[in-house]
Formats: structure tokens, sequence, C-alpha cells
């Protein structure tokens, strides 16, 4: 199939780019968003990969667009400079300040037009299971709806089998994702998760925590830092973290 995938330059998105190549999918493009996030660089980390793929990276910008002055209205963290990201486990109730409203169906509706334009098979998208507890556009009846809607939307046009949404990632957990991308050999020292954006990943953050829980889960006792180089400025918050909520 031809694919046309959304990446961000985290670590779910990167796998899910060598697992789709991996699988025989045609990539020719990749899109990120920069929808007025706190920081840029896992866009770096996704034109890295595009380039040394030799596939083209658009860049999509809806800051520009006008949306930041809208979004930083929302009190999400991850767009509003005023409000401090949050700390602690993915699971919690206050990472609800990092929802961006309603972010999934506009990166999906606009990485439709390229994927309909291109003739391509499907947009794809890497959200997983472990995201659906505080994100409702990362669940199953989302992406169905949006799946349904992208072929009503473009009937005639795109693929001849119509053009549609996957998330192939769905049903999957995170330490699934960092399972396929140990089984692949994605480098997770290419990948950028933290929401923070500094120097190096801050280790505290809801997604920094999600990631190393995930990355350990998948090694299944082996030595972590076979297969993680990372540099993490705290590697062992998370553990407690853990500790603490079970
Ligand atoms: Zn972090």
């Amino acid at each position: 199939m031809k694919i046309v995938p959304i990446v961000s330059g985290g670590m779910d998105s990167i796998t899910m780019l060598y697992d789709l190549i991996q699988n025989g999918n045609i990539i020719e493009t990749i899109v990120s968003f920069n929808y007025g996030q706190r920081h840029k660089k896992e866009l770096e980390y996704a034109h890295r990969h595009a380039a040394s793929l030799g596939i083209q990276h658009d860049v999509i910008d809806l800051h520009a667009a006008g949306l930041a002055t809208i979004l930083a209205q929302s009190g999400s963290s991850l767009t509003n400079p005023n409000e401090d990201v949050p700390e602690g486990h993915y699971a919690a109730s206050n990472m609800a300040a990092t929802v961006v409203p309603n972010r999934n169906m506009m990166m999906l509706a606009i990485a439709g037009s390229i994927a309909v334009a291109t003739e391509a098979d499907a947009v794809a998208t890497a959200v997983h299971a472990g995201d659906h507890f505080i994100y409702p556009d990362c669940r199953e009846d989302f992406i169905e709806a949006m799946d349904d809607a992208m072929e009503l939307a473009n009937e005639g046009f795109g693929s001849p089998e119509g053009t549609g949404v996957w998330a192939p990632y769905v049903n999957l957990s995170k330490a699934q994702i960092a399972g396929i991308a140990i089984d692949l050999g994605v480098p997770f020292e290419e990948t950028w998760s933290c929401y923070k954006g500094g120097d190096m990943h801050c280790g505290k953050c809801g997604t920094c925590v999600e990631r190393l829980e995930a990355i350990a889960a998948a090694s299944k006792g082996r030595n972590v830092t076979d297969y993680d180089k990372t540099l993490y400025a705290d590697n062992t918050y998370w553990r407690t973290v853990l500790e603490a909520s079970n």
C-alpha cells in the first residue's frame, strides 16, 4: 500500500515509519505539524529520518496559519507557555493539561489532503492504546469515524479503493511499540519524546516517564542501555512514580 504517515519525530511515529517500510509499504512523503508546541525539537528528528531514507518531509505550519492564538487559550501546557508541563505518570488526571483541542482531527484531515492528492491508500497515525485514557482522538472509535469520513469526503478521488485513515498501533501498548522498535533496530536516541524540549530528555514529564517505562518493559530484563542510548536528565524518577501509583 502507498501510505502517508504522520511522523512527529517521537518514538511511536518513527517506529511506525520503519515498520511500514519493513512491511513493504510505499512511503514517498511523511508529514509533521507545527501546531505551536513548546519546542520544535521532535520535528528535527523527523527530518533527519526522512533525509536518511530519501523521503520527502512536509512540515505543515498551523502556527503560521493563525492557530497559535486560538490554541494558547486552551490551557493546554503543550501550546500555552504560561502553563507548566505536568510531571508524573501519564495516566494521572493532571495530564489532561497536555490535551491540544481537536489535534488529531486537524492533522488527519490535512495529511488526508496530501494522501488523496497523491492517490495514497491511507494516512497512517501512530496513536496507541496508552493514549486512550486521556486523549479521545486517539481511540479506535474516532479513528474508524475519521476513516469513514475521509472516504466519504473524497469519494471518486484518491486511491481507486478509497483513501482512508489507518492506525496500526491503536490497540498496542507503548511497551509493545518499544518491542517493535527493538526488533527493527530503531535507534531510540534518534527519537524525541520529552514535552519540555531541553538539551536532553528530562525524564520526569508524562511522556518521558511513559517512554522509560515502555522501553524497560520491552527490554524484558535485558540491559536497557543496550537498546536505549538516549540521555535523560533523570533516569530513576520514573520508577518512583510507578511505585507510588501501584
Ligand atoms: Zn520530559
